[in-house]
């Protein structure tokens, strides 16, 4: 530990507030400081605690940015410091809880036991369900960062029924990206701001990226760059952006199809980029039949690497120099070849082709900006100026870095080309219905501009970009869950065919969620959001015990949130609870934890390990690889337990074969032990800085027993450049390829054509249109995947827009992350209470003042599926046609134990009630299918920003309090209920 200056000003004299020093009347006791990993939102800055000795040990007396870490450079933000106020927060829980006997789920009565106790409890629970049907486990995280461990715990017990939070956060993001570049934003890539000359951000709130997006932005404004932002609302970034596009939420698709027409239309694009680097000049098969709308290929295996579904390389171009048709690769990209773009071809055999980029032209054909203007409320004109912008800033401000590289086909490239647009987008784009599609066409618009990682544009990430599709299946064999037998592949992965789907014979679901059956087929990341209705409706089968693990399912993390709450403790015609068990672990007494059977007291970020390993998530930056750790810096509070441990524990009580020997004996002591020591492959493991027995190998080596020390010494974090020839390019930089393959980073080293047009879509499209041979969809779904698996980016409205009646609802409801909070945890944090204690509803005065509501006033706020009661703020900062507010500030009542009167409660509302997990379906003639899951039909989405609402004021007599309201709990047994000791300063004296 390090002792710290005290910090005196200039002149000698203390500041008004110096926390380093000293408390007054005290001994004079060194500040020590220790670096870790921040865990108040997903960003994961460095930080330096700085700890006092109390009376039981360290307590956090300050936190800041530590300035060395490459993340954020110092930079700390609002949530960051007010660290040490979750840490005292009175809602921790402190031992482990079990449902009094006789009393309802959802009363929230509890009584203490011991964690042996508990792991009695769950290790017969589990080892019986294990034994028998192990499909009857299932375990669903929120926002954890050790997926890597969660998920193969899960495939160790030999459930499918896994998945964390992303089908309700961003999959649609990640896949939409990844099914088209290799790669996607933010953990994944991001936008270069270092040499952008014009950044494009849309559908982002503040929260994705948080500090590194700041720090970027604020240099990029300083050196001129001009910031458009395109969004419905202008908050957070949008408020320093040159200029702000309003657009009405869920029509960005139709922006970018008309976009992509202008700049085609006008020849605005990268041709020889298309030619080389992506799938345009491939040909398609026009012809009707089983090979409609895939790529033609070459049969002989010499002509390239064999096809097996992901990336194969063995297509067909026209050559319109020789005017004859040639492999893709390497004849159609030698020098002198001039593969075509456009234009209808006809092979030797007859079949009648076409190159993707002609399927795209016609595809785009239509989206005018006049077009466009009707759906996204953006002027024709705007539009066209924007695609002049972006075009021009591409391709005419374009610039090269004195950096040569070699293709994949051993072409040595003099120079590094830059493309100085920079796009960014999130959540915004992907929590809609038609959100893959939409995030499809952006990538493909990149990919006109040649804008994908090059210098000034869209950067990857390592260990990104992946294969188109990534290598990893997802487990789909209902043969293989079988009792005691972990599953032969991981529960989450990315479909290539619907060969890979997790279904029955029958064509029904496997898993609980319905993920990766038909009716969400590549929905990469599960539907945490179908879990609860799916398994009180035993659809398509019972559960026995259900794990959640930092998800607050009973408000916030939930759509439709009092029928989820009444389903929670919803019991069968036998008495018994639908869900049987509930299993919850929460570090606070979130709304979830009143429904548990058991609850599991997790630890707070500062006093577990925790790894952002490259298996999972980590941090890396463009020019390499980072990941991350975090070390306790206090020890826990109570009883509290890592939810880590807790897995570790299980996983060796239970027997798995990865966490146990031949003999039984547990492989790992700890969940330190196990990052250390485990490896999935030789030499690859959790961490990959000081590997090798004595540490002095990185990226790949045997395991290192002082690892933990040396990432501790060094700040928490490592970080590797790549080579500067590798840092570019890389989906086709043979360099960067091999290198990523022999650290374990993928499985081959042959490159990744972008995919402007995606054959893998179109497989399902000809299953669901009974064109192939092989698995064929329910009849009630087949116009469903035909409609929306367009292996080009298309717009469709959002599904509740298309079943909605819109002259009644008129208006969009979408909701934000606040900058000074992170999801519902920070909303009982002392400090962050202080600058939201309750949200409103920001309406644009115009739509506010026509519906007769006043600035300040109370309304309601209806829409087809719920009503909440709440107060309305007048904003020139939001279009017209959408309403907005703040993401999980309202809490229930009584819950994280805010008093019961408390602004959260009575002021603060959640838009989570106006929103249904399910939608009525009907089948391809128009006749009801019962429901179907809100959410995207490709991926599973969650459609969080497409509901519908109307406002009205509300009536004078009525309560001046948000509806609904909620019963508050008791207090759990051994949670805190007031704030452990704070120590409160002012002008160096202590004030209590
Ligand atoms: S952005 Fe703020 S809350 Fe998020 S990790 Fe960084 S310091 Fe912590």
């Amino acid at each position: 530990m390090t002792a710290t200056p005290n910090l005196l000003s200039t002149d000698g004299r203390l500041p008004l507030h110096n926390p380093l020093a000293p408390p007054a009347g005290t001994d004079d006791q060194a500040t020590t400081v220790k670096c870790t990993t921040c865990y108040m939102c997903a960003c994961r800055c460095g930080i330096r605690v700085h700890l006092r000795e109390g009376e039981n040990g360290p307590e956090v007396r300050y936190i800041d940015g530590n300035p060395d870490h490459p993340i954020n450079k110092g930079v700390i933000c609002a949530k960051g410091s007010s660290g040490i106020m979750k840490q005292v927060s009175p809602a921790r829980l402190t031992q482990p809880l079990r449902r009094k006997p006789g009393s309802e789920r959802g009363a929230g009565e509890f009584e203490p036991i011991s964690w042996e106790e508990t792991f009695a409890i769950l290790t017969e629970r589990l080892s019986r369900i294990r034994a028998t049907d192990p499909k009857k486990f299932a375990l669903f995280t929120g926002r954890d960062q050790m997926q890597a461990l969660t998920g193969l715990f899960a495939r160790q017990f030999g459930t499918p029924n896994y998945a964390a939070h992303g089908g309700f956060c961003s999959v649609n993001m990640a896949a939409g990206m990844i099914y088209s570049v290799g790669g996607s934003f933010w953990e994944f890539g991001g936008p270069d701001l270092d040499r952008a000359k014009l950044f494009v951000m849309i559908g982002t709130a503040e929260d994705h990226h948080s500090n590194p997006m700041k720090i970027a932005l604020s240099a990029f404004k300083r050196r001129g760059g001009r910031f458009i932002s395109i969004n419905p609302v202008r908050t957070g970034y949008s408020a320093i952006a040159d200029e702000w596009i309003p657009i009405k939420p869920g029509t960005d698709g139709a922006l970018f199809m008309a976009l992509m027409h202008e700049l085609i239309k006008h020849d605005r694009i990268d041709r020889p980029f298309l030619q080389r680097f992506t799938n345009a000049p491939q040909l398609v098969v026009l012809d009707e039949g089983e090979r409609e709308g895939l790529f033609a290929f070459d049969p002989d295996p010499a002509k390239g690497p064999p096809g097996d579904g992901r990336n194969p390389h063995n297509k067909l171009v026209w050559d319109t120099t020789s005017g004859q048709v040639m492999a893709a690769y390497p004849e159609g990209i030698a020098d002198g070849r001039s593969p075509a773009l456009t234009g209808t071809y006809t092979l030797a055999d007859g079949t009648r082709v076409a190159p993707a980029f002609q399927l795209l032209t016609q595809q785009v054909a239509e989206c005018t900006p006049e077009w466009a203007q009707a759906i996204t409320g953006i002027a024709a004109g705007r539009i066209r100026a924007l695609a002049v912008e972006i075009g021009n800033t591409a391709l005419k401000q374009a610039f090269e870095l004195p950096i040569p590289w070699t293709d994949a086909w051993g072409k040595t490239h003099p120079t590094t080309v830059g493309r100085p647009v920079a796009f960014h987008a999130m959540r915004g784009l992907a929590a809609h219905s038609n959100g893959f599609q939409t995030v499809r066409s952006l990538a493909v618009m990149m990919s006109l501009l040649g804008t994908i990682d090059a210098p000034g544009g869209f950067r990857h990430k390592a260990p990104y970009p992946r294969h188109i599709v990534p290598n990893y299946r997802a487990f789909n064999d209902p043969e293989q869950v079988k009792p005691n037998t972990p599953l032969n592949a991981a529960p989450l992965g990315f479909p290539a065919s619907p060969e890979e789907l997790a279904i029955h014979a029958d064509g029904s679901p496997l898993r609980i969620d319905h993920a990766f059956s038909w009716e969400h087929p590549l929905s990469a990341h599960g539907m945490m959001h179908n879990v609860i209705t799916n398994a009180v409706k035993a659809d398509p089968y019972r559960l026995d015990t259900l794990m959640i693990f930092m998800a607050n399912m009973a408000w916030n993390s939930t759509m439709n949130t009092m029928a989820v709450r009444e389903l929670l403790n919803r019991r069968g015609d036998d008495g018994e609870y639908q869900i049987p068990f509930l299993v919850v672990c929460d570090a606070f007494q979130s709304e979830m934890v009143a429904y548990a059977d058991l609850v599991l007291p997790d630890t707070t970020y500062l006093e577990r390990h925790d790894v952002m390993s490259m298996l999972d998530r980590p941090i890396s930056e463009f020019d390499g690889p980072v990941d991350s750790v975090r070390v306790p810096v206090v020890a826990p509070l109570g009883q509290c337990k890592p939810f880590q441990e807790v897995l570790i524990e299980l996983a060796s009580r239970l027997k798995f074969p990865a966490f146990t020997g031949a003999e039984g004996a547990r492989k790992f002591k700890d969940y330190p032990d196990f990052v250390v020591n485990f490896q999935p492959q030789p030499g690859i493991g959790f961490l990959m800085g000081w590997r090798g027995e004595d540490g002095t190998e990185h990226l790949r080596g045997a395991p290192n027993p002082k690892q933990w020390e040396m990432y501790e010494k060094n700040g928490c974090v490592f970080q590797y450049h790549l080579r500067e020839d590798q840092q570019y390019m890389r989906n086709w930089n043979q360099s960067y390829l091999d290198f990523a393959k022999e650290k374990g980073w993928r499985q081959k080293n042959d490159p990744v054509q972008l995919a402007i047009y995606s054959d893998v879509l179109q497989l399902f499209r000809l299953a669901a249109q009974g064109k192939t041979a092989g698995r064929q969809p329910p009849e009630h779904l087949r116009e469903r995947i035909s409609t929306y698996f367009d292996p080009l980016p298309f717009w469709y409205p959002p599904l509740e827009s298309a079943c909605s009646d819109l002259d009644a609802y008129p208006l969009n409801a979408i909701t934000q992350r606040p900058m000074a909070m992170y999801h519902s945890w920070d909303s009982q944090n002392a400090w962050l209470r202080q600058i939201h204690s309750h949200n409103y509803l920001h309406v644009n005065p115009v739509t506010a003042l026509a519906a007769g509501i006043a600035d300040g006033g109370w309304c309601w706020v209806e829409s087809r599926w719920g009503k909440v009661r709440c107060m309305v703020r007048h904003s020139e900062a939001v279009e017209p046609g959408t309403v907005w507010t703040w993401n999980a500030i309202g809490k229930a009542s009584g819950a994280w134990q805010l008093d019961p009167g408390a602004d959260e409660s009575r002021k603060g509302f959640l838009l989570n009630h106006l929103i249904s997990e399910e939608l009525p379906f009907t089948d391809g003639d128009g006749k009801s299918a019962g429901t179907i899951s809100n959410s995207d039909p490709i991926t599973g989405q969650a459609g969080w920003y497409d509901v519908r609402v109307r406002i009205r004021p509300a009536e004078p007599e009525e309560p001046e309090e948000t509806f609904p309201q909620v019963a508050a709990p008791p207090p759990a047994p051994g949670v805190l209920g007031k704030a452990q000791k704070v120590l409160t300063y002012f002008a160096g004296r202590k004030t209590r």
